[in-house]
């Protein structure tokens, strides 16, 4: 789905941040952090966190979880089963 699409997107705080903050060249714990008490503030974080589990995005801070916030979110640690001997 285009981004354009997404209706609430329009109502989400990190409209008027920095991209940088969300889609960052080289992450680091600072960024994140910024990123993250943006997202805590901001008014869509239920539907944003949804929208990117369920479409797996891969990069940036969504809904206050960094990627691999979201990767542990969608596959838990010891998710996978023993491989069949
Ligand atoms: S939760 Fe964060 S990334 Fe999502 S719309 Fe709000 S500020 Fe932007």
């Amino acid at each position: 789905m285009p981004l354009g699409e997404i209706g609430w997107l329009r109502g989400g705080a990190c409209r008027s941040s920095d991209p940088e903050l969300f889609f960052p060249l080289a992450p680091s714990a600072t960024q994140e952090a910024r990123a993250k008490a943006i997202c805590a503030t901001c008014q869509v974080l239920t539907d944003c966190r949804s929208y990117a589990l369920s479409a797996g995005e891969a990069d940036g801070i969504w809904g206050g979880l960094t990627p691999e916030e979201r990767r542990r979110s969608r596959f838990p640690l010891g998710w996978r089963s023993p491989a069949a001997t």
